[in-house]
């Protein structure tokens, strides 16, 4: 979600707080991480080739539960080996729901595919499995399945859709990490996941990202197509390599993950405890059991006013007062836009109400471990006052 520059409106200054930090600015903590690159330094192997990616890519593997992860170096980069490996090329079709961030739905463009924009059921991520048989062509090689701002989505009716027509599912789960769905990690329900770990996603290396598959046969023509196929000969390729450093990076702080996790979580339910039980706030619903990862805390406006006239105005009247007090939402930092509201995105234009609706009405708080407890005092503060009806 790094497509726009970011317009940060000015922080009321309050006491505890640092004005002149933004309080979504995580900074992780030493981890070892310096040891970690002076002993690569001293080995002289910074490339790609060095035995620590292999050693990163094995680490990942079993964190996920997978057969088999490839180093990258990023999301952006393991989203287009993957639909390449998918036979995804021009004169096809992938479906991405129409939700989805820049980022999500560039590889597409990259591959010379066509983007189908579908929309999402009303009130969530998934994607509308009636929209999804729609748009179904002989030509759709791949569907994006997207667990925005870490948030599991229950894909389950569209997946049966897809599963019946023989289209693979490829799960962004960029900003996922450590996600529960049905029992499983984002990133590991399709046939292949696709994660970054640029500095603001929960496992960071500055950038980077990796592919997750149990498919043997898919992670062997991922691997060829990010290693120049192996300079053999017989495969097109690029060089989508991770160097060294980055993966003794992502080694170390992989071990933390589930720290940092278990921290996310706990700054998130002491917000959510903040909010009144009848005001017009609630977090974003997910289905019971599975659980988001917090890359942010997702706020929307209570359904019961939805079908009020001015839902509107009252999601912009909230995004703007969260950006008044230095809580800007993704919809006013990044512009976050559904993507049929984009310039590149305007040819593939299809009607997506509920996306649309979506993306005006959620908003998202920081809820990292460099969070102070005034920090997050003022956050619950601030949205437990927003959320208490007039
Ligand atoms: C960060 C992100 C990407 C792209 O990852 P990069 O490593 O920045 O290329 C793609 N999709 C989503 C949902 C992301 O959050």
């Amino acid at each position: 979600m790094t497509d726009d520059p970011p317009t940060r409106p000015e922080p009321q200054p309050e006491p505890g707080l640092d004005a002149a930090r933004p309080l979504d600015r995580y900074t992780p903590p030493a981890c070892g991480e310096l040891d970690e690159i002076g002993a690569i330094l001293a080995d002289g192997r910074l490339s790609g080739g060095a035995p620590v990616v292999a050693a990163y890519q094995h680490a990942l593997a079993t964190y996920f539960g997978v057969r088999r992860a490839i180093a990258v170096n990023s999301g952006s980069s393991a989203l287009h080996a993957v639909l390449h490996a998918l036979d995804v090329g021009p004169e096809t079709e992938v479906i991405v729901p129409a939700t989805a961030p820049l980022p999500t739905a560039m590889p597409i463009l990259t591959c010379g595919a066509t983007p189908v924009l579908v929309d999402t059921r009303p009130g969530s991520l998934a994607l509308d499995p009636a929209a999804v048989e729609a748009s179904l062509s002989p030509r759709t090689r791949a569907a994006i399945t997207l667990p925005l701002w870490g948030y599991p989505v229950d894909n389950e009716p569209a997946e049966a859709v897809l599963t019946k027509a023989g289209v693979p599912v490829v799960e962004d789960a960029c900003q996922a990490h450590g996600t529960r769905v049905r029992d499983r990690l984002a990133g590991t329900l399709g046939r292949a996941g696709c994660l970054s770990t640029h500095d603001r996603k929960p496992l960071a290396t500055g950038e980077g990202g990796f592919v997750l598959t149990d498919d043997e046969d898919l992670a062997d023509r991922v691997d060829h197509f990010t290693h120049l196929g192996h300079l053999r000969g017989d495969v097109r390729g690029v060089n989508y390599k991770l160097a060294a450093p980055l993966a003794a990076i992502g080694l170390r702080r992989l071990r933390g993950l589930d720290d940092h996790l278990r921290r996310r979580r706990a700054a998130a339910d002491r917000l959510l405890a903040a909010l009144p039980a009848d005001g017009r706030l609630r977090e974003l619903p997910h289905r019971v059991g599975d659980t988001p990862n917090y890359y942010s805390l997702v706020l929307t406006i209570d359904p019961d006013t939805e079908t009020g006239p001015d839902t509107r105005a009252e999601a912009a009247a909230v995004a703007a007062a969260l950006a008044s007090v230095g809580l800007p939402p993704d919809s006013v930092r990044y512009r976050y836009r559904p993507l049929p509201q984009r310039t590149l995105f305007r040819p593939y234009r299809t009607p997506c109400p509920n996306a649309e609706r979506l993306a005006a009405g959620t908003f998202q708080l920081p809820v990292h471990p460099g969070m102070s407890e005034a920090a997050l005092r003022f956050v619950a503060g601030r949205i437990a006052a927003l959320a208490t009806r007039k």
